[in-house]
């Protein structure tokens, strides 16, 4: 009878430390570096400069973009031109020649995933870019993408974003273990349920209007993050509402803020 009384207590005490670690580990809201960490180093965004910035800094993730060129080799830019070099509209051979500002050439997806690989604990989130060239290159972007984060074998790292709500479902149907969440703003928390993605990732102002949506969509499991929260109001706003994630141009300052 002692015994059993004991053990309960015991495992009663290791379940209330159990829940408190996953209740801490819950309220903790993740850095991610917007384009990399780029600003205070004076790196070109995008660049693997600025994903291995982001790494030592300890940023919980680095956010870069994805186009396909018009040989459907995949580069990494914000722009859907680089230097007046329209990326869709031009070939794997014309855009690798490009340097960028600190001497790297232009990335290529593979390249930028298989330095990712090496920083073993970063998230690398993924936003595949609407391509300007309709929605079947969209769709066809999406599945390149894929493609290749299988075959470098960082499944385990990249979580995917995109503006368009049919890429981010053909991800979802491509690779259903994948994390995709929607950026265009424009939906609520249950559509995004019903449509099977794991959360919403938009701009910090639709949040702002829409306040409701937060509490749905923590109520529904699905993660949320904020972008580009530069400002520490705005921060500590983010902060306080229990964000899981929050996307920054500053991950300095955010990484500070977290700690306190
Ligand atoms: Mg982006």
């Amino acid at each position: 009878m002692k015994k059993s009384v004991f053990l309960f207590g015991l495992s009663s005490l290791i379940l209330t430390g159990l829940v408190s670690f996953i209740a801490k580990k819950r309220s903790a809201t993740h850095v991610i570096a917007h384009r990399g960490a780029w600003k205070n180093t004076n790196s070109p965004q995008n660049s693997l400069a600025s994903l291995r910035e982001a790494a030592r800094l300890g940023c919980y993730g680095s956010e870069f973009d994805v186009h396909m060129a018009a040989d459907s080799v995949l580069f990494v830019n914000h722009d859907h031109s680089i230097q007046e070099v329209p990326i869709e509209k031009s070939t794997s051979a014309t855009l690798a020649a490009i340097k960028l500002s600190n001497g790297e050439t232009l990335p290529t997806l593979e390249a930028y995933l298989n330095v990712g690989k090496q920083l073993k604990k970063m998230r690398l989130i993924l936003e595949i870019k609407t391509s300007q060239l309709g929605k079947e290159r969209s769709l066809a972007l999406a599945e390149k993408c894929v493609e290749m984060v299988r075959k470098t074998k960082t499944r385990g790292q990249v979580d995917y974003i995109a503006f368009d709500y049919d890429v981010c479902k053909k991800v979802k149907e491509l690779d259903p273990k994948a994390q995709v969440t929607y950026l265009n703003g424009d939906k609520a928390p249950a559509q995004v349920v019903a449509d099977g993605l794991d959360g919403l990732d938009y701009n910090q102002n639709v949040y702002k209007k829409n306040e409701s949506w937060i509490q749905e969509a923590q109520q529904r499991k699905q993660t949320l993050n904020a972008w580009t929260v530069n400002d520490p109001e705005s921060m500590a706003w983010f902060l306080a509402k229990k964000f899981d994630f929050i996307t920054t141009d500053e991950p300095e300052r955010l990484l500070d803020l977290v700690k306190k």
